[in-house]
């Protein structure tokens, strides 16, 4: 029998009393209480009441290297033992930044000129740097009016200001009014295209949307347009080939900067390092974060390529810095947490486990789940992967207030698998230590669910 922490409840009620949690309702959280995590081994985590789950989410998208890598803590305790903290303002540096940087240059495709690093807390503020960066090169070659910055709709960028923004899905804009200074664009959800056309025979038209949207806000007030590879949080949508030719051209064209969000897709969530090789993505800037340390402390990377450092050193005028910096830029002990994480991925062939059972995924639950009528699309890229759920597979009718997806998550809670339900899918993004018996494992949960799923959810449509 699993031992139940002995200080449960008291936990239970400061964790009620004082702790916010993101994205929750206050109210549903205060009814119903925390779910105490306590420990984690592998692709499994502990509850305080004594159960272990399958993290099938790996955290949140995270978690790339699995739980309780103790070899991470003590990379952390040396640091920290000979120089936890010290901020790199100025002409300040230390080792573990150094070396990080360089090991990640030498991940990155060379010819992408991807050479500069400033490292901060998440990806959030990784995004808000980037941004930063932007505005300040078209800034000193005298177009300080190119500063907005264009996403796409169901886009996730992060919560701080401008990446608050940035993010183009909707339900995160409720009751705030955002930074005026970002338009949004179409995603290429094929699945539920604005245009209603289908892939090929569209001409990308959602790419071609990129154009249409710097023209009517005006190239010279666009700093950049800020894209994740596969789009994540909007429900796991994969470009077709072709895509990111085009928003490249259009780029070029309009003197605006290409940002490549790869905050969940770089560190092999796809099958390679980054998700740029797949389809030859040449990102004026570039952010990182969740995967470079799999969360075991907080790191992000804002990555500039030559020619936008080099434009901003060599434009700036003579004695002034460029003014901006954050406290935990550059954490040391952040980065050696960084530095044995990759080094794990590394040695035990992590990108090319995700290459292998990535889609080995997506074919078990296109197995499983395809013919489901309340699945409308089962879509991945590589080790993350979503089941759009549907109210009406033929109208594609999605649902009205995302509660359904959250049920079945819920339910294979209950029987020892964290799923996300997200927005309008279920979706899995397990630790890419995962092996084809774990994905089985994952998948028979669900299967488990799922019929109740079905009953539930098409009742309720009626
Ligand atoms: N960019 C993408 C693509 C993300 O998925 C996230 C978080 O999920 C962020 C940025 C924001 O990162 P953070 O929550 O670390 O600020």
């Amino acid at each position: 029998m699993a031992k139940v922490a002995p200080n449960l409840d008291e936990i239970l009620r400061l964790d009620r009393a004082h702790v916010i949690h993101p994205t929750t309702e206050f109210r549903k959280q205060e009814k119903q209480g925390s779910r105490i995590f306590v420990g984690g081994r592998g692709v499994e985590i502990e509850l305080a009441d004594g159960r272990t789950v399958i993290d099938g989410f790996s955290g949140l998208w995270n978690i790339i290297v699995g739980h309780g890598r103790t070899e991470i803590a003590d990379a952390v305790a040396a640091q920290m033992r000979k120089l936890a903290y010290y901020p790199s303002f100025y002409d300040v540096g230390n080792e573990p930044a150094a070396r990080l940087a360089a090991k990640i240059v030498s991940l990155l495709p060379a010819d992408r000129r991807l050479n500069h690093f400033l490292f901060s807390s998440g990806g959030s503020e990784a995004n808000e740097a980037n941004f930063r960066f932007a505005r300040q090169y078209h800034g000193v070659r005298g177009k300080e009016s190119k500063a907005k910055i264009i996403s796409r709709r169901w886009s996730y960028h992060g919560e701080t200001r401008g990446a608050g923004a940035a993010t183009g899905i909707t339900a995160y804009h409720l009751f705030v009014q955002q930074d005026p200074s970002h338009a949004y664009f179409a995603p290429p959800y094929c699945y539920r295209c604005e245009f209603g056309k289908t892939y090929p025979g569209c001409a990308l038209e959602c790419a071609q949307d990129l154009e249409t949207v710097i023209k009517q806000e005006g190239a010279d007030t666009v700093a950049a347009v800020v894209i994740e590879p596969v789009m994540g949080t909007g429900g796991i949508i994969p470009p077709p080939l072709e895509y990111f030719g085009l928003i490249q051209e259009i780029c070029k064209r309009h003197d605006v900067l290409l940002i490549l969000d790869e905050v969940i897709t770089g560190f092999g969530r796809t099958g390679k390092w980054f998700a740029m090789e797949h389809w030859n993505i040449k990102p004026d800037l570039l952010t990182l974060a969740k995967g470079i340390s799999s969360g075991y402390l907080p790191l992000s990377a804002s990555v500039i390529s030559d020619h936008v450092y080099e434009t901003i050193r060599d434009q700036m005028p003579e004695g002034l810095p460029f003014m901006f910096g954050l406290t935990y830029n550059n954490h040391p002990t952040c980065c050696a947490a960084g530095l044995a994480n990759i080094a794990i991925i590394e040695r035990e062939g992590l990108v090319e486990n995700a290459r292998e059972v990535g889609p080995y995924m997506l074919e078990r639950l296109r197995d499983a789940f395809g013919k489901s009528p309340i699945v409308g699309e089962i879509r991945s890229g590589g080790m993350m992967a979503a089941i759009e759920i549907v109210r009406d597979r033929t109208t594609k009718e999605p649902f009205p207030n995302f509660e359904d997806p959250a049920r079945i998550s819920a339910a294979a809670f209950q029987r020892g698998l964290i799923a996300r339900g997200m927005f309008q899918c279920v979706a899995l993004a397990p630790p890419l230590i995962c092996t084809k018996a774990d994905i089985d494992r994952i998948v028979g949960i669900l299967q488990e669910v799922w019929p109740a799923a079905e009953r539930e959810i098409l009742a309720a449509g009626k």
